[in-house]
């Protein structure tokens, strides 16, 4: 968790980062408390030695892994847009996304590439990879992270386009031998001037 707020220059903890360090302790007993009979389900004896604590890191890590529910990616936004008048193309590219499937809890993870055009008002960079985090760190699907980025930039900033595209790989895919083990999903969202033919392509060539 420090890891990450850091790799995103970011050491302001009001959004979340400090927040899921303090599990709700009832929760992490009753997930835990689930979670056990789930092993058992699957043959598993939840007493042995290396599964003894097994329920409770679970338990844990789902609080992690599902904290998005908790922050207002809006409010994260709203915490740093400056008043500007530059409308040129901002491109945020290669913004890392780790999320989970809500059809079988398993990861996906890839890239996130945003970019929105300027109308009176800029926003600090790294909020840009703090709203991806907080609607990544939820139970998603591809197509509703990337719609849900693209509309809350949208509402929020203002902007005069919003592009959104995101590249993943999808474990319930992968480990599940549906489809080829490296195939990729990729999924597109956009507003305003990105509607347009040629400003779309500028962006689809400058994101590679
Ligand atoms: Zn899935």
């Amino acid at each position: 968790m420090d890891d990450h707020a850091s790799a995103l220059g970011d050491t302001d903890d009001s959004f979340g980062y400090a927040k899921v360090d303090q599990y709700n302790a009832r929760a992490v007993e009753r997930i835990a408390s689930a979670f056990r009979g789930i092993l058992e389900e699957i043959g598993e004896d939840p007493t042995r030695e290396g599964l003894a604590k097994t329920p409770e890191r679970f338990a844990k890590a789902m609080q992690f892994l599902t904290h998005g529910h908790d922050l207002d990616p809006a409010e994260i936004l709203r915490s740093a847009m400056f008043r500007e008048e530059y409308r040129q193309m901002v491109i945020v590219r290669d913004i890392e996304i780790y999320s989970l499937c809500e059809h079988h809890v398993l990861p996906f993870f890839g890239k996130a590439h945003v970019a929105y055009i300027p109308n009176g008002y800029i926003v600090g960079l790294s909020k840009i990879a703090r709203v991806v985090d907080a609607f990544a760190r939820r139970l998603q699907v591809q197509e509703r992270l990337t719609a849900a980025i693209r509309d809350c930039i949208q509402s929020t900033l203002r902007p005069l386009g919003v592009a959104v595209v995101i590249e993943a790989q999808h474990m319930c895919m992968v480990m599940r031998g549906v489809q080829k083990q490296h195939s990729i999903a990729t999924t597109s969202a956009f507003t305003g001037g990105f509607e347009q033919d040629r400003t779309r392509a500028e962006f689809m060539r400058l994101i590679g």
